[in-house]
């Protein structure tokens, strides 16, 4: 069986890092683990994925064409989780927009809801 790395970086098969989570066949248990899913599904192009795992009440902030839109205008290059402590998580997400690389680099808030993580907000931090 080929091995086929996770997008998010982590180092392990896709198989056993954030696949189980984009099939939702378990939740993440911790804001970096919904963090790497999520930056994961961008690079595979998983919208739905990225609605669902917003935080209800911040839905709306985040329109499907948008969130698409972006995903597919960016050749996604790697992740770096900086640090992760209680609800928030700071990474820096490389990718390109033709010629440019740039540097995603923010500070993410997540909430808990009935047990399962969302994304919340997040702030950009500047250079
Ligand atoms: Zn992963």
């Amino acid at each position: 069986m080929t091995v086929l790395l996770c997008a998010c970086c982590s180092g392990l098969n896709y198989q056993e890092c954030c696949a189980p989570y984009h099939r939702n066949i378990i939740n993440p248990e911790t804001p970096e683990q919904l963090m790497r899913s999520r930056y994961s599904a961008y690079v595979l192009f998983l919208i739905d994925y990225l609605i669902q795992t917003t935080h209800p009440a911040k839905r709306h902030l985040h329109a499907k064409k948008d969130i698409a839109h972006w995903a597919k205008r960016s050749v996604w290059l790697k992740l770096e989780v900086c640090t992760a402590y209680n609800e928030m998580v700071e990474f820096k997400a490389y990718y390109q927009n033709g010629l440019k690389t740039i540097i995603h680099h923010e500070l993410s808030t997540f909430k808990k809801q009935h047990g399962i993580w969302y994304y919340f907000s997040g702030e950009h931090i500047g250079l």
